[in-house]
């Protein structure tokens, strides 16, 4: 079963996507971590991505076609996999048919979370990772013992660049102006299903096996 998580940054689709892999062996592919890992090691596509990602700003279709296209190549291997964070736009997801089409596979389910702006605010803005171990903090829902430094390994937090507030607003921006197109590409489809993304991350886990037929 292949699927796709839509909905705002910060919306728990990384999250939901954790416990699908505990639980169900399936397998992740998120865009954001891809060109994250890409702009690390400073690789001509990191290079070229990192300006958009800093802003805020989606990157171009055709390079993030380019790289679901090879990271769907490498990771079909038949365990189910959960796209997070593409397709972002209605060209993005005729492309996906396109390529799935190719690959005589399906997307089976789309679930859409559901988030306020304030929430979605609230959640980046006071998001913190640890620059050692990249354990996650959140300075109102998760606070380390010491303001600043990890309670694992005591190296230094940081703030993701694009966590930061006139970022965040940039993000949520671009994601209203062209969600809702995406999300009316897929209930034409019939494979559209939406739900809270606020609530309990347990909560909504449960919600999400009932409507991908998972629960025990
Ligand atoms: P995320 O972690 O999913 O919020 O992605 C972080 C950043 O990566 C986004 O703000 C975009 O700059 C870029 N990005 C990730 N996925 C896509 C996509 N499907 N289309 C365009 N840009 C993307």
């Amino acid at each position: 079963m292949n699927i796709i998580l839509l909905g705002p940054p910060g919306g728990g689709k990384g999250t939901q996507a954790q416990f699908l892999i505990e639980h169900h062996g399936m397998r992740q592919i998120s865009t954001g971590d891809l060109l994250r890992a890409a702009a690390k090691k400073k690789s001509p596509l990191g290079l070229e991505v990192e300006k958009y990602m800093k802003a805020g700003k989606l990157v171009p279709d055709d390079v993030i076609n380019n790289v679901m296209k090879e990271a769907l190549e490498e990771g079909n291997d038949g365990r189910g996999l959960i796209l997070d964070g593409y397709p972002r736009t209605v060209q993005q997801a005729k492309t996906l048919d396109q390529m799935v089409k190719l690959m005589n596979v399906s997307v089976d389910h789309v679930i859409n979370f559901n988030l306020s702006d304030k929430e979605v605010i609230r959640r980046l803005s006071g998001r913190r990772q640890c620059r050692e171990c990249k354990v996650g903090y959140h300075i109102q829902f998760a606070p380390p013992k010491k303001e600043g430094i990890c309670d694992r390994c005591g190296s230094e937090l940081f703030q993701r660049s694009d966590d930061k507030i006139e970022v965040i607003q940039e993000r949520l921006r671009v994601y209203h102006e062209k969600n809702d197109k995406l999300v009316d590409y897929y209930r034409s489809s019939g494979k559209l299903r939406e739900i809270s993304g606020e609530g309990s991350t347990g909560d909504i886990y449960k919600k999400v096996e009932g409507i991908l037929g998972l629960s025990q």
